[in-house]
């Protein structure tokens, strides 16, 4: 008999999407815009406290936008956290701007405020930091975003990953002159695809669904004085926004509830280590990851072998993006005299299985899989 798949971080659906999505087709509002569309950007404007939203195709269409809007242009500079999905860092390069790497920090795995001072040291006149708050966990985001006003630039929080994780009691996404979510199919809550760029400052993103729309000029005719996109969320999808969102809460406490027992499954075992908590924070725990100690004599990718061999889907730290080819010839700033934090995370590190939908069993199976590795 085929073993069950456990996966890494798969849609969880409760019902309510479709009684949204059936609104939709009864009223024939199969389109990119409509109520589903209004109420989504809404809903998360109240959930998060951001100001404002627009709902977007994807949240690379939002980091697009928000890039465009911080007034990013062609040789401009552009600070990124490395470690990080490579979404986070494209936009940049859409925009023919050049992108400088930043290491991360051993304590939260996300920007360290230290290296991007000195990355302003070196290039005074960056216009834009885009700050990624890895896996959930929160970066120090008051630091950067003292940091970015000091200097001037605008701050684009990149919190893909960290919907309904908080800092000082505040959302992440919210501390930025942007901050955008992503709806990706294994993200916290999922739309199946789909993005929000917030702001405090209602014009800009006014602008964005201006921008998002192709960019029509108040006319009867079809006139542009722009270049636009297609990037607006469809009023289907952003049904399923709503339904989601109503179960996001109760997402975080099952992710936070998986990753407090990884904690205690593996707290006897040494060369392991969970990924890292801001204590400032509260992480949302999107996936929990773990890092093995220097020396270890287990690999990440034996872990994940084992894994695969039970039909457990799991996965490495992201690649940091100073190490990519196709990023080869950009600019990486590391407080490090050889090698940096990213990388030592991605040699080391991994993702586990943080599907919300993991059974008792499921669980079982996973950590003994994995406590079997040490010996245990
Ligand atoms: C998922 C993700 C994105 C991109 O979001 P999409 O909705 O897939 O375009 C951007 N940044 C990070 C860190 C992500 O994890």
């Amino acid at each position: 008999m085929e073993k069950k798949r456990i996966f890494l971080s798969s849609p969880t659906m409760h019902g309510e999407e479709q009684k949204f999505i059936k609104e939709a087709f009864d009223t024939n509002w199969v389109a990119p815009l409509g109520p589903n569309v209004d109420a989504f950007e809404k809903e998360m404007a109240e959930y998060t406290g951001c100001g404002y939203a627009a709902a977007l195709s994807a949240g690379t269409a939002a980091i697009h936008l928000a890039v465009k809007l911080a007034g990013v242009k062609e040789g401009d500079r552009v600070f990124c956290s490395s470690l990080t999905f490579s979404a986070s860092c494209n936009p940049i390069c859409y925009e023919k701007a050049i992108p400088v790497f930043i290491d991360s920090e051993e304590d939260t795995w996300n920007m360290d405020p230290k290296a991007l001072e000195k990355a302003f040291e070196k290039y005074p006149d960056t216009k834009a930091v885009i700050c990624v708050h890895l896996y959930g966990t929160p970066a120090k985001i008051d630091e950067i975003q003292e940091i970015c006003h000091r200097h001037g630039a605008v701050l684009i929080e990149d919190a893909a990953e960290s919907l309904a994780s908080t800092f000082k009691g505040q959302m992440t996404g919210t501390f930025g002159d942007f901050g955008i979510y992503s709806f990706n199919g294994n993200k916290i809550i999922t739309t199946s695809g789909g993005g929000m760029l917030v702001s405090k400052d209602e014009e800009v993103v006014a602008k964005a669904r201006f921008l998002s729309t192709q960019a029509r000029d108040a006319a009867r005719w079809y006139q542009h004085s722009q270049i636009g996109y297609n990037y607006r969320m469809s009023n289907i999808i952003a049904g399923v926004g709503r339904g989601q969102l109503l179960h996001l809460e109760e997402h975080k406490a099952k992710k936070k509830a998986i990753y407090q027992q990884y904690k205690e499954a593996f707290a006897d075992i040494e060369e392991i280590s969970m990924n890292p908590m801001n204590p400032d924070g509260d992480a949302n725990n999107w996936l929990s990851g773990m890092v093995l100690a220097k020396g270890c004599k287990v690999t990440p990718y034996q872990i994940m072998d084992a894994l695969a061999e039970e039909n457990i889907e799991s996965r490495p730290v992201w690649k940091p993006m100073h190490l990519q080819p196709v990023f080869a010839d950009c600019d990486f700033i590391t407080l490090k005299e050889e090698g940096s934090v990213g990388e030592d995370i991605f040699n080391r590190g991994l993702c586990l299985p943080s599907d919300i939908k993991n059974t008792p069993e499921d669980m079982e199976l996973i950590i003994t899989t994995i406590r079997r590795l040490f010996g245990k």
